[in-house]
């Protein structure tokens, strides 16, 4: 009977959202929360929060939730919203509101009481009238322990704000999801509770469009790909947010980091590696013992002496810079690393490849003048760009942040290089949108998400200029006066991490890599053992070519071939019979675009160079 919704997570999300699609999926869950203390008596409640495409509600059930219990859930919340019952705030005082709670053995409720802050005005949301003389519908109520009033009416401690009769709802444009485990308060040493998500829109055909994408997101999810792909493994004997990348996964690895090496080489940056480890003296002078450590897993004592798994690469690059003393005429200076870097995240935050506790940053660092800050941002779009783009990322949404309040560095500065920021943004011609305020501490800095496929956004590069390292290890240059100065430090990473990364392109492609990156190009299907010589004799021609090529040796039938090769996801199988081995031919099926024929060795190789060169699907 005690509802709610959390006050704390929802309001942010509330800002974020159209108000009105909050406001009914914030009622929603209180809806669900009512239905199920009805249809599960002793069930308790823990919060309720709008998340981005719908709401979630936690309970503590004697009942494990079951898929048929959420369609009883469903009817019972349509009943609900049927009777078109009123919602009615009410502000209540503490102590008053705490006795009620207790009384009703809500010992959620009573801990998120407790941590309303103590000016703050308490409030609950009624479904149903509290005076209501006339009773609507008894059924859909709760008796509530000894409380007589309850029986017209549920409520939740809640700080709104709600539609104002369930009837706004459509019975038809709400659905429950799933159901999933989550620890009280995300903390791993809290009961664990079952938290059942739903999703609720204005309309029908508003949900219908969301469940399909939804669907096309389920189909696409890499964890699952991932698993039927055979191409990473998260292993719980190894500890979580640890990948592995298995053979096929560190294939499509091997050549987006040879890319990427290329890449850079080519724009004039000079490769770094650094270690994994530093002494922890490093990382106070860096600042990040202060102001990360929340993020940093625990030292490790090595002769006496603290050392720190790193979380960034960027104290070891300014290290690398301030190995020797450099003239202005050296600058700019670019120097890139993929860096594994490890960061301590809670088993709950943990997902798939897109939130894990060792990953590898494509990172890297421009020391230059301020005269070069302009120029340099520029160069690092133009790449950015170039990269993305041949990854299929085409459409970009672009954020520059600036000055916060609280911040390093002098006026003048900042001035410089967010106008520099500007005038590079500008000068690319990209749409931006600028974030007053949003910038680091340590200065301003651009942002860039990719769109997917299914319309989804995932912010991967980033740009940022630093007044603050460079003060901190009281780096040098000799400038033209032969006076000594402080370089600017820029600090950029394409992809943001490659395993994130390598999770987006999943998602993106569906499991369907185009050519340069799939990490069997081609499979050769022998109809029979008699053609299994001459299968292996073109094999060593492909391979010869730099082809990724392997043959079927299943012994199994052709349809059967055909079938696994197709789960697989192989581009391209050439299906080799008698007669292709008398016409010394191949005969040629494509996932994307069907039958291609009857081609030679030959033919069919230059049409795969093709479409290696030019990135694309065959
Ligand atoms: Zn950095």
């Amino acid at each position: 009977m005690i509802m709610v919704s959390s006050v704390i997570q929802s309001q942010g999300n509330l800002q974020q959202q159209e108000e009105k699609l909050a406001r009914l999926r914030h009622t929603c869950t209180h809806i669900l929360a009512m239905a199920v203390q009805k249809l599960f008596p002793g069930t308790r409640v823990a919060t309720g929060p709008v998340t981005e495409t719908g709401f979630f509600y936690d309970f503590d059930s004697p009942v494990s939730f079951t898929p048929e219990d959420l369609e009883k859930i469903t009817v019972q919340m349509r009943r609900i919203i049927k009777a078109n019952l009123p919602i009615i705030r009410e502000e209540v005082q503490r102590q008053e509101i705490l006795e009620e709670i207790t009384s009703l053995g809500e010992g959620y409720k009573a801990e998120i009481l407790d941590r309303i802050p103590s000016d703050d005005v308490i409030t609950r949301y009624f479904i149903g009238s509290p005076d209501a003389v006339v009773q609507p519908e008894p059924s859909l109520f709760t008796v509530a322990q000894g409380d007589a009033v309850n029986k017209n009416c549920w409520w939740d401690l809640c700080a709104g704000p709600h539609i104002n009769f369930t009837g706004e709802i459509h019975p038809k444009a709400f659905k429950l999801l799933n159901v999933a485990g989550a620890y009280w308060q995300g903390d791993e040493t809290k009961p664990m509770l079952q938290r059942i998500y739903g999703t609720a829109w204005e309309t029908p055909e508003d949900l219908q469009a969301y469940l399909k994408q939804r669907e096309e997101a389920l189909r696409r999810d890499h964890r699952k790909l991932g698993q039927d792909l055979n191409l990473f493994s998260i292993q719980e004997d190894a500890g979580g947010g640890l990948v592995f990348w298995h053979p096929k996964g560190a294939q499509i690895r091997h050549i987006i980091e040879d890319y990427w090496k290329r890449s850079h080489l080519e724009a004039d940056y000079q490769l770094l590696y650094t270690p994994h480890v530093a002494n922890l003296e490093l990382w106070k002078t860096s600042g990040h013992f202060d102001f990360y450590r929340e993020n940093m897993f625990d030292s490790i004592d090595v002769e006496q002496q603290a050392y720190q798994l790193k979380p960034m690469n960027c104290p070891f690059h300014v290290l690398t810079y301030k190995h020797e003393l450099h003239s202005y005429r050296e600058l700019p200076i670019r120097v890139c690393e993929l860096g594994t870097v490890y960061r301590y995240e809670r088993s709950g935050a943990l997902h798939g490849l897109m939130r894990v506790r060792g990953f590898t940053q494509d990172d890297a660092h421009i020391f230059c003048l301020p005269e070069q800050i302009a120029p340099e941002i520029l160069g690092v779009l133009n790449l950015t760009e170039q990269i993305l783009s041949d990854f299929g990322f085409t459409d970009y949404e672009v954020n520059l942040s600036t000055r916060p309040e609280k911040s390093v560095g002098n006026d003048q500065v900042w001035e410089l290089a967010t106008a520099a920021l500007k005038e590079a943004l500008d000068s690319k011609g990209w749409n931006y949108i600028i974030d007053a305020g949003g910038g680091a501490f340590y200065g301003p800095k651009i942002d860039i998400k990719i769109k997917d496929a299914i319309g989804r956004s995932w912010q991967c590069s980033t740009i940022q200029v630093d007044f603050n390292l460079p003060e901190r290890f009281n780096m040098e240059y000799v400038a033209s006066e032969g006076d000594r100065q402080r370089p600017i430090m820029i600090h950029r990473a394409i992809f943001g991490s490659l395993e994130r990364f390598f999770g987006i392109l999943i998602e993106n492609y569906a499991g369907d890599f185009p050519l340069w990156l799939a990490p069997v190009q081609i499979r050769l299907l022998p109809v029979s053992d008699d053609v299994r010589e001459y299968a292996k004799s073109v094999a060593a021609i492909f391979k010869k070519a730099g082809i990724r090529v392997e043959v079927d040796n299943s012994g199994e039938r052709l349809g059967k071939q055909i079938r696994t090769a197709e789960l697989a996801k192989i581009p391209v199988v050439a299906v080799i019979g008698k007669k292709e081995v008398e016409n010394q031919s191949l005969s040629i099926r494509t996932r994307q675009n069907g039958d291609l024929g009857v081609l030679t060795t030959d033919e069919i190789l230059s049409r795969l160079q093709e479409a290696i060169a030019s990135k694309e699907l065959i």
